[in-house]
């Protein structure tokens, strides 16, 4: 029978360190890439079953979800579970066994984190009424061929349906240990990438005026580009236009033909997202008037993840209660994307960020040296605990 209390949630998190670390270690060891997350979601179902958690396997191709308890209302917390294509250079006993495959953004340790979570709140005797919903998902870092994330497909497969709100963490290699970032607003930004064509006439580099060149082209839109976020955007609105790759010509003396680019879009919110777009494409008629042509590719990727005022406030206060306010640090929304964004866009919602800088190097996530210090582990295992109950009752008294 379960015989622990909300009120000692950090205590008895505090005891699963040791747990906590251990599935996290293990998992860091056999990293695997977004969709393949096999022996990943073996072990998650494992040991959910071990709890009496209701498992669902392959939502959403790889992922898994728990559920515990029944009726509404539902909160779900999600983990990513994912790997990245980076050779581990950590020399540590735990270091990954699968060549060129590293749990370097930390997804290994949300894995575990919400694992803990999921017995915690199992052994819980004052749960509150409702359903906790766990969701495991894959391949937050990239794509399959149909150009679907992790979070769209187990969406796909129902995961959202029926939940009144959803959390999550990230970890922070940037902040202390323990100290957690969350605000109301905008979390994480809407990435879209795209693809331009720039099209010119050949010629002989001696005779341009007989041809029309890309090149020359390239650096008047490239110009024109670089006024969108000077000169176009509101200045109070967060926006990027990056080019990331520009290649065209093969010789000293010869004019191509065309000049291929690519590069990165990021905004918070839709309209200007929308805006963005339309801008580019105006940047890119430079060419026209100047006599050649473009072609232009939009790819969107992840939306803008919103955390919900009414969410953040209960994450801020749990914070305050368990760890001291003084843990609460300032958080700049940053351009980076999340596709817990697709999440939330259906309940409302936050992710905060946990910190899990324990020493002075920099250890930057996706990089082959990040690593975490596991101390903040039940820090953020008794945040997620804890305002999951909150919510469950807040949402229950509606
Ligand atoms: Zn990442
Ligand atoms: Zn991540």
């Amino acid at each position: 029978m379960p015989s622990l209390t909300r009120a000692h949630v950090l205590e008895n998190a505090r005891q699963m360190q040791d747990e906590l670390t251990q599935t996290r270690r293990d998992l860091h060891m056999h990293p695997e890439l977004g969709f393949q997350e096999h022996r990943t979601a073996d072990t998650v179902a494992r040991l959910l079953r071990d709890m009496g958690v209701r498992v669902e396997t392959g939502v959403g191709i790889t992922g898994v979800v728990g559920h515990l308890g029944e009726g509404n209302p539902v909160v779900a917390i999600r983990a990513d579970m994912d790997a990245l294509p980076i050779v581990e250079a950590n020399e540590v006993p735990y270091a990954s066994q699968t060549p060129g495959v590293m749990h370097a953004c930390g997804h290994d340790a949300h894995t575990a984190v919400l694992l803990g979570v999921a017995k915690a709140l199992s052994q819980l005797k004052d749960r509150p009424a409702g359903e906790a919903r766990f969701l495991f998902q894959p391949s937050e870092e990239g794509w399959d061929a149909e150009l679907k994330s992790g979070a769209m497909r187990m969406i796909e497969d129902g995961c959202m349906k029926g939940v009144d709100a959803v959390i999550a963490l990230h970890v922070a290699a940037d902040i202390e240990t323990g100290k957690v970032e969350v605000e109301r607003g905008y979390f994480s930004a809407a990435e879209d990438s795209f693809r331009a064509t720039i099209l010119g006439a050949g010629s002989h580099g001696a005779y341009p005026h007989k041809g029309v060149d890309p090149i020359f082209l390239f650096a008047q839109t490239f110009n024109a580009m670089q006024g969108i976020r000077s000169r176009r955007v509101n200045p109070v609105r967060g926006a990027v236009v990056s080019v990331g790759s520009v290649h065209g010509g093969s010789a000293t003396n010869i004019i191509p033909d065309k000049v291929e680019i690519t590069g990165t879009l990021r905004s918070f919110e839709d309209d200007t997202r929308q805006f963005l777009w339309r801008e580019l494409e105006k940047a890119l008629g430079v060419c026209r008037s100047l006599g050649g042509d473009y072609q232009l590719a939009i790819e969107k990727g992840y939306p803008g993840q919103f955390n919900a005022p009414e969410v953040v406030d209960v994450i801020r206060a749990v914070v305050s209660d368990l760890v001291g306010a003084d843990k609460l640090v300032k958080f700049d929304p940053q351009m980076g994307a999340e596709d817990f964004a697709y999440m939330t866009e259906i309940a409302p919602g936050a992710m905060f960020r946990i910190g899990v800088k324990g020493w002075d190097m920099e250890r930057p996530a996706h990089s082959p040296t990040f690593n975490i210090d596991e101390k903040a582990m039940p820090v953020g295992l008794a945040i997620l605990a804890e305002t999951t109950c909150r919510l469950l009752e807040a949402k229950s008294a509606k």
